[in-house]
Formats: C-alpha cells, structure tokens, sequence
C-alpha cells in the first residue's frame, strides 16, 4: 500500500481524498494557496504545503510547485482529484519522471481521451456508438461548412480540449456558422490552450447517463452502474442520481457493456466516467470519458457501498481488484445536490464572503462532503461549489422526500447559495415523476 499521499486538490474532494486515505492509514500533505490557508482540507492533512498566491495559474496550476512539495515531503504518490491540473497528461508523466505514483489512468490513457474528437474515433474502431458528428478535428473554414452541412441542424461546435460545459455551443442553421466557428476557436484556445473544434449533431432533450468504471493495473476491468446527470444548467451537472430512472435492465448491460469496451480500447486502469447521451428512442451514443473521479462520484458509493476513491488509492499501490462484476449491485437509490456559492436570484452570479453560521443536516441516510466551516471565508478565486448533499432512501420517494427535508435543514447564512433552487427542483412535480432530460431546468425551471 502506498504510505504517503500528496492531495492535489483544494475544496470538498480534497477533504474526501484525505478521509480515504486516513481509514488506508495513509499520510496525507496538502498543498494550497494563500487564498485557501484557512480550508478545512489544509487542518485535516497530516502536513501542508504551501504553493503559491491565490492565483491558480500561480499555484495550483504550477506544475514544479506541487512536483516539488512532494519531494520535499517524501509523498510517493499524488491524487489528482478532479480540477486544474486533473486530467492533464503532462502532469501525470511529470510525476512518473520524478519516481511518484500518480494515482489515476497511464498518461497516454489520459491523452487518448483528452481529446475528445480523437476519442470519438477510437470509440468508433472499437465499436462503441457516438453522436453523429465530424470525423476528428475540423480542418480549414470550407471542409467545417461541408461536414456542417452533412451532419444538418441543429449541431453543436465543442472544444476537442473542453470540459466543466465551457466551450460548448448550439448552432440552428448555416447563416452565422463561420463567424460562431471562429469564436468557438478563440475561446478554446483562450480557455483550455487550444483551439482544436469539432461538431457533433444536436440531440433534443436527451439524457445524461454515465457509467462509474473501476480497472486495476492488472488488466480487470468492471463498472459500478449508471448515474443519470440530466439535470444541468448551461451544460453543467447541478443534481446527479443513481440508478438512472426508468433505466430498462437490458439496456443497462448493453451501455455498461458499452462502457467496458471504451475504457479497455482506452487501455484503461484507475477509476473513471465513460459518459453518454441517451435519447428518446433508448439508443445510446458516446460523449466522452472523464479520466477521473468525478464530483458525482458518492451517488454510487451509496447505492453500491463501494468507497471508489479507496479502489483508486488500492488499485495505485499494484493490488488486483477484489470485486466482481456479478457482486455489483445497486441498493435502493442516491441523490446529489451542488449546493454552490451562488445566487440563483440573481442569475447564477458568483457569492464570495464569510460564512457566519452553519448548519449542516443530518440523520439517517444523509451524507455531506464538504471543505467549508462556520467562520470560513469562500474566496472569489476558484470554482464555487461549497457543498455536496446526498440522500440515499430505499427508493426514489424516500431519497426525493430526505433530501427535500435535508434541503430544508441546511443553513448557510452570509453568502447566497443554490439551496433554494435545488428545493424547488425536489418539489417540481415533472422531476418527482422522473421526466429529467438535458433541457429541464431551463424548461421547467427558468422558463
Ligand atoms: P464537457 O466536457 O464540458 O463535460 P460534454 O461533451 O460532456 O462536455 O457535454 C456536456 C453536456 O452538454 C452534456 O451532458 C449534454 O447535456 C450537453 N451535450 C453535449 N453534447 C450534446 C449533443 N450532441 N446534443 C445535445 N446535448 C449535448
Ligand atoms: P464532473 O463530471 O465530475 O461533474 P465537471 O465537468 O463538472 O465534472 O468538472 C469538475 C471540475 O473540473 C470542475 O471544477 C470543472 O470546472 C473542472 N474542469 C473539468 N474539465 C476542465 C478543463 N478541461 N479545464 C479546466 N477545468 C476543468
Ligand atoms: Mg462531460
């Protein structure tokens, strides 16, 4: 077993990653910047190291900082959790050249599917159904216009190196294509250092299924089921639940089926997400693979009692799985809620400040991963999630009717937060009966 993990990440999965590997008897460094000195993850750790100002492209994002906070530490591993520098394949070969574990996929697993137009065509040779699309990334204006014009309206434009919803958009018809092509390339380039495009069809009101995959280092690969994350806001996940509802058990074997054949094309170890868009009509298409744990990643802990960033740290030291595909089995059903630092009154819009008093739910069935505290302050510099809520019941009833009791618990004052909006999804009589899609928040919420 490894004995000394760097934790990569700040925020609540930083603090998770530290309680997996304190049950392991791990020991834990943190690194962390100015701006997160007072973050519950940096008291939790055995050590801590800090690695720059708040910044991220001068801390977090610097690579020999944390490469160096790990030497100094004598860390034989580091977990790179999920943000920055996570699904980056420079960094995990940065840390096999220095003699550190890097705990998640090999660097070319990373870049196979990294590039999210390369892995549409490895999935194709491997027989895994994607959105119909362009083949690889688009070349000069005219061949863009010619594929654009076979694929039909509406398509979408996607960044080959996009990720977290950014760089994605909906184009309804030819007129405005090419100027909305050189804008999709100047913002990937400005947001992921790269420009690269592609197309793929637009499907209407699809869901968001995604398979948990756990592979060892000795060849054995299986999923943990599904998670349907249909409900999202500008194409980012703001509650995720496992199992999918309405999920038909066949269906469920071909997609994890499905999702077995793209992480071993992939040559795949390590936990990871192979996602996909399933539409009305029950077929299935490939969207990408997250080559990482995920933030919805306890939904299936719950439904399957399997603590996977445990399997991530087990399988990092060299041991074989010791799970069977058979043994899987979901039990009842989970809910997450995003409860994040913003304002839904208010469009979304980012809410930094200290958190005056809190009050965190409880009881049977209720689970919190969080990084925050009464008195802490959120800084305005990274991503806003706060919290993560997640009921488990023996159905989906029970899970909706926790989590709307727990919603109604949580006490977060002197910042807004999405509490209020995630109450009002749970008593939408639409998500009660099940109908989610991709679209549902913006139609039955926003609208
Ligand atoms: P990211 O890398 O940002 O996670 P994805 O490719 O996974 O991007 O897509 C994010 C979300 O955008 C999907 O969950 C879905 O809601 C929406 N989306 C992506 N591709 C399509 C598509 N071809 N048709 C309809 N919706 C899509
Ligand atoms: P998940 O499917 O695990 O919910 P998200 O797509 O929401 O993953 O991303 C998780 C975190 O990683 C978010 O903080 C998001 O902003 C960040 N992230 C994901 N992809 C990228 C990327 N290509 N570049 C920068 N940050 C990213
Ligand atoms: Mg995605």
């Amino acid at each position: 077993m490894l004995k000394k993990v760097l934790v990569y990440p700040r925020g609540e999965i930083a603090v998770r990653i530290i309680r997996a590997c304190r049950e392991l008897r791990i020991g834990t460094v943190a690194v962390y910047s100015e701006a997160d000195a007072e973050s519950l993850h940096v008291r939790l750790a055995d050590e801590a190291v800090r690695i720059g100002p708040a910044a991220a492209q001068d801390s977090y994002l610097k690579m020999q900082n944390v490469l160096s906070a790990a030497l100094i530490t004598g860390a034989d591993a580091i977990h790179p959790g999920y943000g920055f520098l996570a699904e980056d394949a420079s960094f995990a070969d940065a840390c096999a050249a220095c003699g550190i574990k890097f705990v998640g996929p090999s660097p070319e697993s990373i870049e196979r599917m990294g590039d999210k137009a390369r892995a549409r065509a490895l999935m194709k040779d491997a027989g895994v159904p994607v959105v119909p699309g362009s083949e690889g990334v688009l070349g000069d204006e005219q061949r863009a216009l010619r594929e654009a014009a076979q694929i039909g309206y509406p398509l979408m434009i996607k960044a080959a190196a996009g990720g977290g919803g950014r760089g994605i958009r909906v184009v309804h018809g030819e007129e405005g294509l090419s100027r909305e092509l050189r804008t999709a390339e100047a913002e990937a380039k400005a947001a992921f250092g790269n420009g690269a495009l592609y197309l793929e069809k637009y499907l209407e009101e699809p869901r968001h299924v995604e398979f948990q995959i756990l592979a060892d280092e000795q060849g054995n690969t299986l999923h943990c089921g599904e998670r349907d994350c249909s409900l999202q806001r500008r194409h980012q996940k703001m509650v995720e639940e496992a199992p999918c509802v309405g999920l038909a058990p066949e269906l469920r074997r071909e997609m994890g089926q499905a999702a077995v054949a793209a992480a071993r094309a992939a040559g795949y170890a390590n936990a990871g997400t192979v996602e996909f868009l399933l539409d009305r009509q029950g077929r299935y298409y490939f969207l990408e693979m997250n080559t990482r744990i995920q933030v919805e990643h306890p939904v299936t802990e719950m439904v399957t009692g399997i603590d996977l960033v445990k399997a991530q740290l087990t399988i990092a030291s060299g041991l074989p799985l010791d799970l069977r595909q058979e043994e899987i089995r979901a039990s009842g059903h989970a809910i997450e809620c995003r409860i994040t630092a913003e304002d839904p009154e208010r469009q979304f819009a980012p809410s930094a400040g200290e958190i005056r008093s809190l009050l965190i739910p409880g009881g049977i069935g209720v689970r919190v991963d969080t990084h925050v505290y009464a008195g802490y302050r959120v800084p305005p510099h990274y991503d806003s999630l706060l919290a993560k809520l997640i009921c488990w019941g023996r159905d989906r009833e029970e899970a909706i009717q926790r989590m709307t009791r727990a919603l109604d618990e949580f006490v977060v004052d002197g910042i807004h937060t999405t509490i209020p909006f995630h109450r009002q999804i749970m008593t939408n009589a639409f998500f009660r009966r099940g109908e989610v899609y991709t679209n549902f928040i913006q139609r039955r919420l926003e609208a």
